[in-house]
């Protein structure tokens, strides 16, 4: 989860920093200063994004985010992405929602949207199945590995069961 957060961080970081050399700057961040920028247009969407992540990885877990799953660059790419479609989403909500609500708001809105939707269609960890393979562990719990691919089965896994 940690990576995916920093996927998702990075986007926004080198979004704000193509910015500053844009002549768009004025337009966005005029009345703040550099560090209150990058606290407020890359810090709110990233913790939007980390909520949502949370909570719907509590009420069912993914693959994605498991250690044990052996994931090392998915999670920064899918943060990456999730980043990349909330700005797409939030262009035309800051478009037509400016003259209501703050532009922090509707970006803190738009990361939820698409952050929600990449972790909803991430595969689920199915319980009593292995990590690595999906293989169904069930009967061979007490070996300690996947039969099928050799994954250790972890001690998480077990307590699932
Ligand atoms: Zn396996």
């Amino acid at each position: 989860m940690l990576r995916f957060t920093i996927g998702y961080f990075a986007f926004f970081l080198g979004l704000f920093v193509f910015n500053l050399f844009t002549e768009d700057w004025y337009r966005w961040y005029g009345a703040l200063d550099y560090l209150s920028s990058i606290v407020f247009l890359c810090g709110i969407p990233t913790v939007c994004a980390l909520a949502v992540t949370v909570t719907l990885n509590h009420r069912r877990p993914r693959k994605l985010f498991d250690p044990d799953a052996g994931h090392h660059v998915a999670p920064f790419f899918r943060g990456f992405l999730a980043a990349m479609l909330a700005v797409v989403i939030s262009i035309p909500i800051v478009v037509f929602g400016d003259n209501h609500v703050g532009d922090v708001v509707l970006l803190g809105f738009a990361s939820m949207v698409a952050t929600g939707s990449v972790v909803f269609f991430a595969t689920p960890r199915k319980p009593g199945h292995c990590i690595g393979c999906g293989y169904d562990l069930r009967c061979s719990l007490d070996t300690g590995r996947c039969p099928e691919c050799g994954s250790t089965i972890s001690k998480l896994m077990s307590a699932n069961e």
